[in-house]
């Protein structure tokens, strides 16, 4: 079983047996040709044309073989609930099935968007680009499906976009991040933790081509940002002082970048440290079970703990690098 949201949501999501039978069974090649016209067969990845269907759900198609490769450990784990959900409703005899069956199926897409979403973080996180980029696009399309152009819908694509720039697809990362801005711009009272997450993925993009003036400008406004949401001191708004002190680094400004690292250091120990107090004070209760409900919304989902362990490490590095550096100058 697998949890369908870290957090709030306990409804597990059950998982088809990986690599049974069912699972195994070659795609069908479809021709096109023979479908009627109101018929749309798209991509489940990239929105062209199907040729191929999933021989067990028989309701998610693919344009080629690679999308089908890449698609497929996500997909084993959700096809069965892809087959429930893509079941049509309006033939239902009675009023009453048919809106019970609008809200199941209202209520299965929430899910599958959270759990794709967040096996597309997690596996970014882990840096598993391939694993985490279909999970993204997934992602994207249940939340287009269920808000339409809406907020929800940036996350994964911010997803796929970075996964991009660590694979050095540059140009790939451009095309999300330009369907991230068409969406900001249609959409009112945006959250500043999402503009935040936006300013973090153009200056990702600007430093990957070298552009430091622009990512430092675009990192201090994700500070902003998630300071306008979360205050100063948050482990939120800690990821943006330290890329913000790498940028000030690649500019030989090394003390400004020192102060930037130790800030976020500071920021983590004090949110870790009471919680590990409360631990150590009640050795005999699980670990989780320790945690008020708030501080496990805080700091227990995967990708916070992933990317705290990103941006330590990150600032670790560069700490030791400077200080190296200082012994020498001495
Ligand atoms: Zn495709
Ligand atoms: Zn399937």
């Amino acid at each position: 079983m697998i949890p369908a949201k870290i957090g709030s949501h306990t409804t597990p999501i059950k998982v088809a047996g990986k690599g049974s039978e069912r699972n195994r069974l070659p795609p069908i090649k479809l021709n096109l040709l023979a479908l009627t016209n109101n018929v749309k067969v798209k991509c489940e990845l990239c929105n062209q044309w199907g040729s191929l269907q999933c021989a067990h759900c028989r309701v998610t198609y693919y344009c080629c073989e690679e999308h089908m490769e890449l698609d497929r450990t996500l997909h084993e784990d959700i096809c069965h609930r892809i087959e429930m959900l893509r079941q049509p409703i309006e033939f239902s005899p009675s009023q009453d099935t048919r809106e019970r069956m609008k809200k199941q199926k209202r209520v299965l897409l929430e899910e599958m968007y959270e759990y794709t979403y967040r096996q597309g973080q997690t596996s970014m996180e882990a840096g598993q680009y391939d694993k985490a980029i279909p999970a993204a696009v997934v992602s994207a399309k249940y939340a287009r499906e269920i808000w339409g152009t809406s907020a929800e819908v940036i996350p994964p694509l911010l997803v796929a976009a970075e996964c991009y720039v660590n694979k050095g697809k540059l140009g790939t990362a451009d095309g999300f991040l330009a369907r991230v801005l068409c969406i900001e711009l249609e959409t009112t009272n945006l959250k500043p933790s999402i503009k935040a997450r936006i300013k973090r993925n153009e200056g990702l993009i600007h430093q990957a081509k070298i552009n430091y003036q622009d990512a430092l400008e675009c990192y201090a406004e994700e500070i902003y940002q998630n300071t306008e949401e979360f205050g100063p001191t948050h482990i939120r708004t800690s990821g943006g002082y330290c890329y913000l002190g790498h940028m000030f680094q690649l500019k030989a400004n090394e003390l400004t970048a020192l102060s930037l690292y130790r800030q976020t250091v500071d920021i983590w120990i004090n949110t870790v440290d009471p919680i590990l107090e409360e631990m150590t004070s009640q050795p005999d209760v699980p670990v989780i079970g320790a945690l008020k409900p708030q501080q496990e919304k805080q700091w227990m989902y995967e990708c916070d703990k992933l990317e705290g362990l990103k941006i330590l490490t990150k600032a670790r590095i560069a700490r030791r690098k400077a200080s190296r550096g200082a012994t020498r100058r001495t």
